[in-house]
């Protein structure tokens, strides 16, 4: 039982985004190539990922590539926490406060209407 624990967590062992950078970027020592080499045989996600930074030619700007769109993302989403909120709030009162006041006019029509009558 608790060998195949520590079997699945062996064959899961995925090696960092760093030394996927430096893999592609050939920083690793023949060691740590052939490492990540037999890793990547074993594991999907990591050949895919590999793959895919070695499409990109600019090899040297990946990794502040990675920064610059991750600090996109979270500007974005704090944009977005912090705005949209508020903005949100104040539309749906407008709202509310704009049925109220149809609501009362249509009221005091139709009874108006209605006493007139
Ligand atoms: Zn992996």
């Amino acid at each position: 039982m608790k060998a195949s624990f520590d079997d699945i967590f062996v064959t899961t062992t995925c090696p960092s985004q760093e030394q996927l950078l430096d893999y592609v970027q050939g920083k690793l020592s023949p060691e740590e190539r052939h490492a990540i080499e037999l890793h990547i045989t074993d594991c999907e996600m990591c050949s895919e990922a590999l793959e895919g930074l070695m499409a990109i030619q600019q090899k040297e700007k990946i990794p502040g590539w990675l920064r610059q769109m991750k600090w996109e993302t979270l500007s974005k989403l704090r944009r977005k926490s912090r705005t949209r909120r508020p903005v949100d709030f104040k539309i749906s009162l407008v709202v509310i406060v704009c049925a109220v006041i149809f609501l009362v006019l249509a009221l005091f029509w139709t009874y108006y209407f209605y006493v007139r009558k």
